[in-house]
């Protein structure tokens, strides 16, 4: 038998990068212990979910052709209405991602001439498109449906004088993005969430409240749907699939809010009552149940990785001690050196496809080159260990997931050992 630290050399993690992880891993147990505490917390609201609504082994079986009368899926609605607090949720495989997901709530609760206000500055990148800030076939302004956005302020609270402002007659949706995404800004807590709601309903009593929630499921212990929000989304590629839902995506809320998405993707008239589960549900279920405690391992991971380059003299987002309502971790490498051989690292600790080196490409949607580095068993699943980094200054690195608090802390340990071996930090450090 090995020595554990003999265990990390076999990875190419060598003694001195190993000891000076562990020296940061050792000051976290605190960290680790509420994170657990969290998790263990959402663990039994799931559990008591399944129990409460009969979840049998037949509800498994799933539905073909146009899925008429598929009791497993709508029951996993269910489930996922009651973890959230809602009134009802669309659970489908056929919502193809979490872009998808957004779209498809945002779209079929608002009407032309209708306004989407944003009140947590730029929304996520791929959003420009579907609200038509950048030209593209099918965007809201298409439909006339206009698009209005009140900045955060200093320091990356909402800014409640602008949201005052911008709340007009047309105003239907207030929008919040929860996590940050791929910026630098803070992510909103679910306490700033509800604040925010009861403010845009003082204003405007029939605003629908929306939250992107990508990232942010199980994070704290509250939903914003249990918090003031009518309507939440996200992507099953994430951190609600724990890891094995292979497709999909979800929107939950308000009854109403939730029929008129599930017309949508469907018809009119049709709604929730089509759509095969296909042979998807077994890993719906169990990645919902697998869920609090993956999303506890990414959180483990993303607070390692915050504290270890925050020692090393590097700006991270967010701090290691900030509480946290997001899985996603940025450091600032200041060179696109370092971005290179950061995200080697962590292709290098992949379970699939370790051997393959991450380069950077043109992305639709970005301005610049993005370099990714996944090794994934579910493509582009970012609830798996991953980093995603535009090639552009000041070169922050946006890293997040791991199936499990082990990989999650190997793959970081890794890049470290990668950025030593490349020479962008100075052995001299770890001492
Ligand atoms: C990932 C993400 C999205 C979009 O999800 P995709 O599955 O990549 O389309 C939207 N908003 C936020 C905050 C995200 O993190």
């Amino acid at each position: 038998m090995y020595k554990l630290q003999e265990m990390y050399e076999k990875l190419g993690i060598k003694k001195e990068v190993y000891e000076y992880s562990k020296g940061i891993l050792d000051g976290l147990k605190d960290r680790f212990e509420s994170i657990d505490e969290t998790a263990e917390y959402n663990q039994l609201k799931v559990l008591h979910a399944m129990q409460k609504n009969r979840v049998g082994e037949a509800d498994l079986k799933g539905s073909t052709g146009y899925g008429y009368d598929d009791l497993g899926r709508d029951r996993l609605e269910r489930v996922y209405a009651d973890v959230f607090g809602c009134e009802d949720a669309l659970v489908r495989p056929q919502i193809t991602c979490g872009t998808h997901a957004i779209t498809l709530a945002l779209f079929s609760n608002l009407r032309p001439q209708d306004e989407l206000l944003y009140i947590s500055g730029k929304p996520y990148d791929t959003l420009e498109s579907v609200i038509g800030l950048r030209d593209s076939k099918g965007s809201f302004a298409e439909y006339g449906i206009t698009y209005a956005q009140a900045d955060l302020k200093d320091g990356g609270y909402i800014d409640e004088e602008s949201v005052r402002k911008k709340i007009n007659e047309r105003t239907r949706i207030v929008a919040i993005q929860r996590s940050k995404g791929y910026d630098t800004r803070r992510s909103l807590s679910v306490e700033e969430i509800k604040k925010a709601a009861m403010l845009a309903k003082s204003i405007k009593d029939d605003v629908i409240v929306f939250v992107d929630n990508c990232y942010g499921e199980f994070v704290e212990r509250l939903e914003p749907t249990e918090a003031g929000a009518d309507m939440i989304a996200g992507s099953l590629i994430k951190n609600p699939g724990g890891g094995l839902s292979a497709v999909g995506g979800y929107i939950a809320g308000k009854r109403d809010c939730v029929e008129n998405a599930a017309a949508r993707l469907t018809s009119p008239g049709l709604g929730k009552e089509v759509g095969a589960s296909l042979g998807m549900l077994p890993s719906f279920y169990q990645g919902f149940f697998m869920a609090p405690s993956v999303t506890a391992s990414a959180l483990k991971g993303a607070v390692f990785a915050a504290a270890l380059y925050e020692k090393l003299g590097f700006d991270v987002y967010p701090a290691p001690d900030e509480k946290r309502t997001d899985i996603i971790q940025a450091v600032t490498l200041r060179s696109k050196e370092a971005l290179l051989s950061f995200c080697k690292g962590i292709q290098s600790t992949s379970a699939i496809d370790s051997f393959v080196s991450p380069t950077p490409s043109d992305m639709p949607g970005y301005d610049c080159e993005v370099v990714m580095a996944a090794g994934d068993f579910i493509s582009g699943s970012s609830i798996e260990l991953s980093a995603d980094a535009p090639l552009k200054s000041p070169y922050n690195v946006y890293f997040q997931g791991g199936l499990t608090s082990f990989h999650a802390v190997a793959g970081i340990m890794k890049t470290l050992q990668s950025l030593t071996d490349d020479k962008i930090i100075d052995r001299s450090a770890l001492k």
